[in-house]
């Protein structure tokens, strides 16, 4: 049988590369439409020889009408994946009206171009931040959602949309992904995460340091009520965030309610528990120095995973090794990204 068109926004960046790779391994065409904001075109380059095969890709802004029109008149879309978005959260905290224009505005624009065109199944990217700080672990859906910042604010407006849009009309099939912290690369180590300048995750900024590109981590606290003092995430291998992508575009057009679903392994690793596995994994010293807590930053935040394995019958496969491992393969093998 066939398989559906699906139409990745953002689908040349970090996750959206990877989720590339497994919706074709899978059987599913794929458009690939992204303005190439953070990302370059090399990423595509690289998904082209890991799956033997040319990436329809289309350059443009969710944020233009006639650029998205190009799609729909190209192609026949069944569903979108809408990874296109600003994330850091710092810039969003400085332009505020960036983020809100590029995400939510954006989004907008990109459901009344589906809508107009016939197509009204999504999966959206949303994120754990929208928890702001639970009051307790581990995380189910039903908790309380509240925002710190812009970036966080864009993502809770985002899904408040999408209900709006669905209680208006039922016909729409929408999936909200809640992922938690995603890390690591494909295991072939030619695609993975590239960020723009000094990385703000915690796992880049190991793996930048292991190779040598940075002095040392700054750890940002050591008073927090977790096991070392050091904050502690949920880290999710990309691989398998990229594998719900897709369990959850086989799903989407049975789905008569909007889906919130939390992405995690349900399992909390401390920063300090982070740089130990990532040595191991790489044999290379991560030198850190602790330092002051980073504004914002939460104690610890870790899933309930199980409403996922329920609904789309998946869950992470891939431990903390793993994780390591592939960001160390991917870092190693290149040292300054796609460039
Ligand atoms: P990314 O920056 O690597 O990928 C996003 C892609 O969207 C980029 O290729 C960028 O060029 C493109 N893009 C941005 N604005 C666009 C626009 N207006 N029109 C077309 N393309 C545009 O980020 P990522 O880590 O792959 O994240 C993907 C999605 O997942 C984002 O929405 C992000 O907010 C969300 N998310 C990411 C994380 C994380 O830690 N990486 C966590 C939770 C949620
Ligand atoms: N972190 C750190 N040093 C860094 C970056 C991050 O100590 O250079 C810590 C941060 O305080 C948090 C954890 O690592 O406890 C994960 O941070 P990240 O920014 O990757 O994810 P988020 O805080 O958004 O969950």
């Amino acid at each position: 049988m066939p398989k559906d068109t699906i139409l990745v926004t953002g689908g040349a960046g970090y996750i959206g590369s990877h989720t590339v790779v497994l919706l074709i391994e899978a059987g599913y065409k794929v458009v690939v439409f992204d303005n190439l904001s953070n990302a370059s075109k090399e990423s595509l380059k690289r998904v082209e020889k890991l799956v033997n095969q040319k990436i329809t890709f289309i350059e443009g802004d969710i944020r233009s009408r006639e650029d998205l029109q190009k799609v729909f008149d190209s192609h026949n879309i069944d569903s979108v994946i809408h990874f296109a978005g600003l994330k850091a959260v710092g810039e969003s905290v400085e332009k505020p009206l960036k983020y809100y224009d590029n995400n939510v505005n954006g989004t907008v624009i990109l459901c009344e171009m589906m809508a107009k065109n016939g197509c009204k199944s999504i999966i959206f990217s949303s994120s754990a931040t929208v928890y702001g700080d639970p009051a307790t672990t581990p995380i189910l859906e039903s908790f309380p959602t509240s925002a710190t910042n812009p970036y966080g604010r864009s993502k809770l407006m985002i899904e408040e949309i999408l209900r709006d849009v669905y209680v208006a009309d039922n016909a729409w099939k929408i999936v909200l992904l809640r992922y938690f912290n995603p890390v690591g690369s494909h295991q072939s180590g030619s695609i993975g995460e590239d960020p723009n300048g000094i990385p703000n995750n915690l796992m880049p900024f190991i793996a930048q340091t292991a190779v040598g590109k940075r002095e040392y981590l700054s750890v940002f606290g050591d008073d927090y009520d977790t096991i070392d003092g050091t904050g502690v995430r949920d880290y999710i291998h990309v691989v398998d965030l990229a594998d719900a992508h897709v369990k959850a575009v086989g799903k989407v057009k049975n789905f008569t309610e909007v889906m919130t679903i939390n992405l995690g392994t349900g399992k909390g690793y401390s920063v300090l528990e982070m740089v130990k596995a990532f040595e191991k994994a790489s044999g290379k010293k991560v030198p850190y120095q602790i330092a002051p807590r980073r504004a914002g930053d939460i104690a610890t935040c870790f899933a309930n995973p199980s409403y996922a394995k329920e609904i789309l019958a998946w869950e992470a496969t891939k431990g903390i090794e793993a994780m390591c491992e592939d960001s160390w393969r991917w870092q190693s093998s290149n040292p300054n990204g796609y460039n």
